[in-house]
């Protein structure tokens, strides 16, 4: 069956469906009601309560009349059963519903019943024309709603014209079943087709409730049925490295070097960084652990692991400025260890480069640090064992495929300083193994949080003062709004200007994203070295910047940063002996879920929690940022709420995979037809195709 084939479809028609993203019968069955009537029971007039319960009901047009003036004008439909008269009222577009009706016609109302003096009345009924041949048994039955758009609309193709095309499509076609029988079984699952029935032509609420989960399942399950075929062709393919000897660089390091103890999630993440880079194959791991956690010490566990085994490290950060600060750090802690270190970026000379890049491949380099710059096609290593990714979800999936690919296939380890909800890290990271590190070193003071209105600046200073006095230092960060990078620099410096005056005794320094490399770093590490006690803003210091003595972060129109963007911040600071504030200062207005993001930063200080609240806010593609999230968009399923399904679908999927990856076998055949086109689609979004 075509398109074509059903009834009632002009050309206009075709071209709105088109419009809506529906080109075949296919894209029609999945096309889902938004919501449904539940019309099961028509109630009559006398039993009716009027508080708000929603109810059909039938009866004849009594009168039609429009009421009111301007903005009160509105059209009253009176019906009457035989047991009473009930009034709907349309505020709105009764200009065009009252050429709907004509009196003593038979209709029913369908909505929610308020009561106004002995007066029953429905505001905005959803209706029905009965036509006195139709048989009122057709109405106790649940009606499928389906979405509307301007160009559906125009063309009248309405909910009940759409209802009318499944039916017919349903008569006639029978969507193969493609999940596994095994699959269908276990987790009591209706079969394809009839779950098509059971969302376009149900008997009742459990039924399209089945649906729904049936169809939220099989998204999910392709889903990750591609990420374990990603881990089972890439991963799993690749013998790992074996580090077998955990040898005197690691033992010294350890042992001699380290300035304090490890916290047990340190310990406990480099437990299991050993199992992998022995375990024959190749390591995918990501460590969680909030800001502050001590990631950066794990990572260097793990490097020293590779150079013990003869093989070189790589570790890449986001930005110049970090790579140049975990550069600094590495160079630190490794100073008594007698490696070549060596900082790659972007920027650099060209003999200075050359130099790298030869040093590289001949080996004399151990660890390399940089951007992304480090696994751009003519960089070659000598022997890469291992390439560290900080700050993960900057990088996105592609990234992380291509250096699995790299050369050698060295291990991979990421480390994510946002915190990624439990239910977004499986599916995100689903072939990744996960290492949480939970808990702050010993030490550290939480930060206290506070949030200020405007008009409290200078008392606000006042208190900044005394901190600076007490040898504290202070960010103090003005928003940046991608749109007008302009407009921000002119923010920042203006409040630069003003906090050079303010705090005449103290050295204020200026940081913002349009600045060279080299400036920004010179700032930067006056900032460190406590030549600059004040540091005004963007958000370039955003991400994993290291100055255990400033104890101030001040953030400007905080109302305008996202919950994880604040954390981060906040995270900043608290880095060191001193107490650490964090002062939220806001503007005149701020929109309901800005107060609520405000409110939740002075709330809780853990990460997770924080995260939980962003994603719940901003929805899972805004949260990574979903171009390099690598999350598809679900047509049914939602990550957040269907978490307890998209378990089962991982599971199952997995399952699967191990099973039969190539999906040979008989009970797989329709499996495999309906996934070979979505993997391939998914790979050349992995970039691996
Ligand atoms: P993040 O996880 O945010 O990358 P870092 O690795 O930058 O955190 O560590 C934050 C600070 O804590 C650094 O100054 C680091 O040297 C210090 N640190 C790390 N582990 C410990 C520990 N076990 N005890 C005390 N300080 C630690
Ligand atoms: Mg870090």
């Amino acid at each position: 069956m075509k398109l074509v084939d059903l009834p009632k479809l002009s050309t206009k028609r075709i071209k709105a469906l088109s419009e809506s993203g529906i080109d075949s019968i296919l894209d029609l069955l999945n096309f889902y009601p938004r919501r449904y009537l539940d019309r099961t029971t028509v109630a009559k007039i006398d039993h009716l309560r009027g508080n708000g319960e929603e109810v059909t009901v039938v009866g004849r047009i009594k009168k039609i009349q429009q009421k009111g003036r301007g903005r009160k004008k509105r059209l009253e439909v009176i019906i009457r059963d035989d047991t009473g008269s009930l009034k709907g009222v349309w505020f709105k577009g009764g200009h065009y519903i009252k050429k709907q009706f004509s009196e003593d016609e038979l209709v029913a109302f369908f909505g929610a019943v308020k009561k106004y003096g002995r007066q029953f009345s429905i505001a905005h009924p959803e209706y029905d024309k009965i036509g006195d041949s139709s048989d009122i048994q057709d109405l106790k039955k649940i009606v499928p709603i389906y979405p509307s758009n301007k160009a559906l609309s125009k063309t009248y193709t309405n909910s009940k014209l759409i209802h009318q095309w499944q039916k017919v499509i349903l008569k006639h076609e029978k969507p193969p079943e493609f999940l596994p029988e095994s699959v269908l079984e276990q987790h009591s699952l209706p079969r394809r087709h009839e779950a098509y029935r059971m969302i376009h032509l149900p008997t009742s609420k459990s039924e399209y409730k089945q649906a729904f989960k049936r169809f939220k399942f099989e998204e999910l399950f392709l889903f990750e049925l591609s990420i374990a075929k990603t881990k089972h062709e890439v991963i799993e393919k690749n013998e790992g490295k074996i580090f077998q000897n955990l040898g005197d660089y690691t033992t010294a390091f350890f042992n001699q070097h380290l300035p304090f103890e490890l916290t047990d999630g340190q310990k406990s993440a480099l437990s299991d960084i050993k199992k992998d880079v022995r375990s024959g194959t190749q390591m995918n791991r990501l460590i969680q652990g909030d800001v502050g956690s001590g990631k950066t010490v794990v990572a260097i566990g793990a490097i020293l692991m590779a150079l013990d085994n003869n093989c070189q490290a790589a570790f890449m950060a986001p930005t110049e400025i970090l790579a140049e600060q975990h550069f600094r750090t590495l160079s630190e802690f490794l100073k008594p260890l007698d490696v070549n270190i060596r900082l790659l970026v972007g920027n650099q000379k060209k003999s200075l480069r050359t130099d790298i890049l030869t040093d590289l491949e001949g080996g004399g380099c151990d660890i390399v640090v940089g951007t992304h710059a480090i696994i751009q096609q003519e960089v070659n290593f000598h022997n890469l064992g291992l390439a560290v990714i900080d700050e993960q979800h900057r990088f996105g999936v592609k990234q992380r495929a291509e250096i699995l690919q790299k050369g050698s296939h060295p291990h991979v380890l990421v480390m994510s300083a946002t915190p990624i909800p439990r239910s977004l890290a499986m599916t995100l990271y689903s072939d990744l193994d996960i290492s949480i590190i939970k808990g702050l070193p010993g030490g550290r003071k939480p930060v206290k949080t506070a949030v200020r209105p405007q008009k409290k600046h200078s008392g606000i200073y006042d208190f900044v003062e005394e901190e600076l006095k007490k040898g504290g230092q202070a960010y103090v960060v003005y928003p940046l709004v991608e749109e007008s990078e302009k407009m921000d620099l002119k923010d920042a410096t203006a409040g630069y200007k003003k906090l050079k005056k303010r705090f005449s005794n103290f050295e204020v320094g200026l940081l913002h994203g349009q600045m060279k490399s080299k400036d920004k770093d010179a700032t930067m590490q006056q900032f460190i070295h406590n030549e600059i006690q004040v540091l005004v803003s963007t958000t370039v210091i955003e991400v994993g910047v290291d100055v255990p003595n400033a104890s101030i972060m001040l953030v400007e129109h905080a109302e305008r940063f996202g919950l994880s963007q604040l954390h981060q911040l906040r995270g900043r600071i608290g880095r060191g002996e001193r107490q650490s504030y964090c002062i939220l200062i806001h503007g005149h207005k701020v929109s309901k879920e800005g107060q609520f993001r405000l409110r939740k930063m002075v709330q809780t200080n853990d990460g997770f929690e924080i995260a939980e609240a962003d994603l719940e806010l901003r929805g899972p593609g805004d949260f990574l940022g979903t171009k390099q999230s690598g999350l598809p968009e679900f047509r049914v399923a939602d990550i957040i709420e269907d978490q307890r399904i998209l378990e089962q679908a991982k599971t199952a999927a997995w399952k699967v995979m191990k099973d039969d990856p190539s999906l040979t076998q008989p009970e797989y055949q329709e499996l495999r037809k309906v996934f070979t086109p979505y993997y391939k689609e998914r790979s050349k979004f992995y970039g691996m195709g």
